[in-house]
């Protein structure tokens, strides 16, 4: 058992579910007949029934429609911002600049081909979502649904008249997603999904093997199809801790419930920082994301923002210090993290105007 108060809300790694992190722990000391979870063969019966859950965890929570594949591949996002270009990049794609991800993919997709970028949010450092119009001459359409660092987000499944390829790496399963509206989402499993080692790939199998050039067996997403995402050996506790995650999702009531825990958390924050005399949001109202929620103090307390942090810290607030590039403060508020954690902060937002 863990000891606390810890609220974390750290942008990933960052909170599991309790059980995720003891059942975890238990098939670390003993997976089966003594043999622990670090210990056995993926080839083992045992391993590929858990690997085979997982699948068919994903495809019931996310609701997946047939006709579409689950991978768990390691490289993390990272790799993915490459091997969606590779994969299914011909001549030219679209994307969509809203923050550090997803002008990475932008840079990576550059490798292979043509890139259009529709529309750009940089001109106020990634406040907002900017408004776009999809090419139709475009191989495909790629956007990050929800931005970690600036806290932006893209709350509804878009209609596209090309393929749509996301990056959901902070914020899949936080809601339903309508999976058919995508020709492939990928994400990190670090924040919403387990601990980090695996990156979920859920594509349509019709959209791959279109390109003409040659694919690294490693970098060709049919040949980890073909090999139930064990072509090389797999990350086991990382998709141990993805298969944990999605019982406690179903447990919990599946990705509707939990999509309004979320919006309930997000906004008893959201009051707080827009009714406090002693901060402000840093993302525009509309394009507020409900897992990474930015702030920073008004101008005229910009002094008091090292001394609140230590002030929250001592109550058992973890990570909230904002990224580099927004500065103040960032709740990561993803699926795992309780309401009390977010009454907590905000309880100290409260005592902390007080003071001042
Ligand atoms: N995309 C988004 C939206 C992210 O937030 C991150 C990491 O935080 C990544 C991609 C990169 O993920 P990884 O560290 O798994 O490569």
């Amino acid at each position: 058992m863990r000891t606390g108060p810890v609220h974390n809300f750290g942008a990933g790694p960052c909170a599991l579910a309790d059980e995720v992190i003891e059942n975890t722990t238990k098939a670390v000391q003993n997976f089966k007949n003594g043999m622990s979870l670090l210990e056995i063969s993926h080839r083992s019966k045992d391993w590929m029934a858990i690997m085979d859950e997982t699948v068919a965890l994903f495809k019931e929570v996310l609701n997946i429609p047939a006709g579409y594949s689950v991978l768990f591949l390691g490289g993390g996002a990272s790799l993915q911002l490459l091997m969606v270009a590779m994969n299914l990049l011909e001549k030219k794609a679209a994307y969509l600049d809203t923050g550090v991800w997803a002008s990475k993919a932008i840079k990576e997709a550059k490798a292979f081909g043509e890139v259009q970028v529709v529309a750009s949010s940089k001109d106020k450092n990634y406040t907002y979502i900017p408004e776009y119009k999809i090419p139709e001459d475009v191989d495909y359409f790629h956007i990050t649904t929800n931005n970690t660092i600036y806290g932006s987000e893209i709350k509804k499944d878009i209609d596209c008249p090309v393929k749509l390829v996301a990056d959901m790496s902070s914020d899949i399963l936080s809601r339903p997603v309508d999976v058919s509206k995508y020709a492939l989402i990928y994400a990190g499993a670090q924040k919403n999904c387990g601990c980090a080692g695996a990156a979920i790939v859920i594509v349509k199998d019709e959209v791959l093997g279109h390109v003409s050039r040659q694919l690294p067996s490693m970098m060709d997403y049919k040949i980890h199809i073909a090999n139930g995402s064990m072509y090389n050996t797999p990350p086991v506790i990382s998709i141990y801790t993805i298969n944990q995650t999605l019982k406690w999702v179903k447990k919990m009531g599946g990705v509707e419930a939990i999509h309004k825990m979320n919006e309930e958390k997000a906004k008893i924050l959201y009051e707080e920082i827009d009714r406090n005399k002693l901060f402000r949001g840093t993302v525009e109202k509309d394009s507020r994301s409900i897992m990474n929620i930015c702030f920073v103090m008004n101008d005229e307390y910009k002094a008091l923002e090292e001394e609140f942090y230590n002030f929250a810290t001592k109550q058992g607030m973890i990570g909230i210090k904002g990224h580099r590039s927004v500065g103040g403060f960032r709740a990561s508020c993803y699926n795992a993290v309780r309401i009390e954690s977010v009454k907590a902060l905000v309880s100290c937002m409260q005592e902390f105007e007080k003071l001042h």
